[in-house]
């Protein structure tokens, strides 16, 4: 099964024993990409890291909410040039930790959402408790390419951010008990959808407790297939090349590498 992970943080601490040979295991699975999200500066740094070292690591610029109050927009700026970061995130509203002030995550959602504009890339939304803020801010900045990563709205909201034109990404949370989003994963669209692990965080089903990885993503893949009717396979191809639309990822990364990409907007 050819499989895109849309969102994972192997660049965290958790993975400081065994990164390397767990980065070679994924891409020996048969996990051909891998976007690994940063959501401050250090991690910013650090993903950029990773994916030039990998050629198949992309990666992202973007203060998370919990961070907002150290955005600083030159650090968004400098690395939105770079050829290996394909979007800008995770960015958004977190309003059930709320780690920074309201209106200091909304000045800064918005700021940024305003750069992937400005630099033309695509958005990764972390959307906590705050559904209808996050969209009012997205169409306010006129947002037309952005993901919902780590989906956790109805099937209102939901079909408010297809309307949009917006993806949504699900996680290893459809698999708990708990959580109920087989009506969304049902409405979604196979053109509309993309999985992601959010390791180390959200570990799928049985494995709740341990520590999350990519190589957990058919357990994600098979939750979808199961809900939507559909098999696995297919899941695996269609959230494969909805994610390589999304992000636009070359066709060749090595020439890409070599020829750097004239669709960015630069000043
Ligand atoms: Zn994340």
């Amino acid at each position: 099964m050819k499989l895109f992970e849309t969102h994972c943080h192997l660049d965290h601490p958790d993975f400081d024993s065994d990164r390397e040979s767990l980065i070679n295991k994924c891409f020996s699975s048969g996990i051909e990409y891998i976007i690994n999200v940063a959501f401050n500066k250090e991690t910013a740094f650090s993903s950029l890291g990773l994916a030039k070292k990998h050629l198949h690591i992309f990666s992202t610029v973007g203060y998370h909410p919990h961070d907002a109050i150290d955005f600083d927009a030159e650090i968004v700026k400098k690395l939105a040039r770079e050829k290996k970061v394909v979007a800008i995130g995770e960015i958004g509203l977190d309003f059930f930790r709320n780690l920074s002030p309201f209106t200091v995550q909304r000045e800064v959602f918005a700021n940024q959402a305003h750069l992937a504009v400005e630099y033309d890339l695509p958005v990764i939304v972390h959307d906590r408790d705050a559904h209808q803020e996050c969209y009012n801010i997205l169409k306010n900045e006129n947002i037309k390419e952005a993901v919902f990563h780590c989906f956790s709205g109805d099937i209102i909201f939901a079909q408010q951010v297809l309307d949009a034109g917006w993806m949504i990404s699900f996680t290893g949370n459809i698999t708990y008990a708990n959580i109920h989003l087989d009506d969304v994963i049902r409405l979604v669209p196979l053109d509309r959808f993309m999985v992601e692990t959010d390791c180390p965080y959200l570990p799928p089903h049985p494995h709740r407790g341990e520590r999350n990885s990519p190589l957990y993503l058919p357990l994600v893949v098979e939750k979808i297939a199961e809900v939507k009717g559909i098999s696995p396979k297919e899941v695996a191809e269609l959230s494969f090349a909805n994610a390589y639309r999304f992000f636009r990822i070359p066709p060749d990364p090595v020439k890409a590498l070599h020829h750097k990409s004239s669709h960015k907007k630069v000043n």
